[in-house]
């Protein structure tokens, strides 16, 4: 057995694997994309060449071809000490990760009416690795488990009792990896311990959250029961009037065409009319297109928005943290939101974000500033790949 551990992210038609070395450094990852598709291909990062999947590849054809592209290439010799999985939604039953069992699998399925397009395929992963690799301890690490720390009064909707008490309908939360990562990573850099360190995290990628952490706990994010609800994204709309559906239907669009609409069609995609990804939008703007400078402007206000509603949530505020692709790399999107939230005192410096804080640590706030604000690059897998070898050792199997 190496010392190594695996991380397998798998989505829909997707699959991301990464390889960590026993000190956590990253030996080596890979992708493979169209799965079950005719044109389905893998790849490792660094390099050009594909990988050649066969026709209708399935998840663990591609997990195979890249096992075995990391043992050419001598990252993977033996078979890895653990493997941590990426699984979408734990419900109420999983406040942290867990060594998978077959009790744990029954759950994962049990929650599986709460993402019916991720957990199946999650689990297809863990199937895979189990016929690959039946003696390796596998640890599953959820994006919900982060956020069952919020109070009822958060998580609860205003909706008939029965349904959260019959089907579980609440707000659950997403992203919650990653914005357990800013919570540890932005108290390292404010030098303060992360259970007296109080952030607001806006994971800003092709799905996008924002999370209010007091004390280093979860009190209040904005996906709810699905991963539809809250900010602008990519191709989903986030918030809508609810009156909308019954609106939408007199007009003769079916339910199931909504929800088509609200997560393929909507969003960044939906108002450019053009794309759904910010950097393209961010150029088209440039060039005067005026549907794409509106895109951006109503992602930026809603994020705003939801930037001033995390505050009720908490006693102090640490720093306001920006990570996920467009958090990341939008000086223009952390300009502009910012740009609605001088009253409460947040303040940006203008070369610190156009240089994404990369030569101060991460801070772009500017001296008048109420409040710190960061750039930090999130680290999922590593979080995954760190859980993975400490439940596997903690809890050796019987
Ligand atoms: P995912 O959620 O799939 O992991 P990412 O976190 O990689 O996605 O974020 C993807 C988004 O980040 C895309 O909208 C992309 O255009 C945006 N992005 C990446 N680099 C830049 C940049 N330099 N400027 C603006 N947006 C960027």
């Amino acid at each position: 057995m190496d010392d190594t551990v695996l991380v397998i992210n798998c989505g829909s038609s997707s699959l991301k694997v990464a390889l960590f070395d026993a000190d956590m450094n990253k030996l080596g990852s890979g992708l493979a994309e169209r799965l079950g598709n005719s044109d389905a291909f893998a790849g490792l990062s660094g390099e050009p060449e594909r990988i050649p999947l066969a026709n209708g590849a399935s998840h663990k054809d591609a997990l195979e071809a890249l096992i075995e592209a990391f043992r050419q290439r001598n990252l993977l010799n033996a078979q890895p000490a653990a493997i941590g999985h990426r699984v979408v939604h734990g419900g109420e039953r999983f406040r942290e990760a867990a060594r998978v069992t077959d009790d744990v699998i029954a759950a994962i399925e049990q929650c599986a009416s709460l993402a019916p397009l991720h957990n199946p395929v999650n689990l297809a992963g863990i199937d895979a690795i189990s016929d690959l690799f039946p003696d390796v301890p596998q640890v599953v690490v959820f994006d919900t488990a982060f956020h069952q720390t919020l109070p009822e009064y958060a998580y609860r909707y205003a909706l008939p009792d029965r349904f959260y008490q019959q089907w579980g309908v609440r707000r659950y939360g997403f992203h919650g990896t990653s914005h357990s990562f800013m919570a540890t990573e932005s108290a390292r850099r404010l030098g303060k311990p992360p259970e007296s360190t109080s952030i607001i995290s806006a994971h800003l990628g092709n799905g996008c959250s924002i999370t209010a952490i007091r004390e280093g706990a979860s009190v209040d994010t904005s996906m709810g029961l699905t991963p539809l609800e809250g900010l602008v994204m990519g191709t989903r709309s986030g918030d809508v009037d609810p009156g909308l559906f019954d609106f939408l239907g007199s007009k003769g669009i079916s339910a199931d065409e909504v929800h088509r609409i609200l997560n393929h069609e909507s969003g960044l995609l939906g108002i450019s009319g053009q794309t759904n990804d910010m950097r393209s939008l961010c150029e088209l703007a440039e060039q005067g297109h005026r549907a794409s400078a509106l895109a951006i402007e109503v992602f930026c206000f809603r994020l705003a928005r939801y930037i001033g509603a995390m505050m009720a949530s908490l006693a102090h505020l640490d720093a306001l943290v920006f990570t996920g692709g467009i958090g990341e790399n939008s000086a223009l999107v952390r300009h502009k939101t910012l740009s609605h939230l001088s009253l409460p005192g947040f303040y940006v410096d203008r070369d610190l974000n156009q240089n994404h804080g990369r030569a101060s640590d991460g801070r772009i706030d500017s001296g008048n500033s109420r409040f710190a604000i960061l750039v930090i690059p999130t680290d999922e897998e590593l979080v995954i790949a760190k859980a993975a070898r400490a439940k596997a050792t903690s809890e050796p199997h019987h």
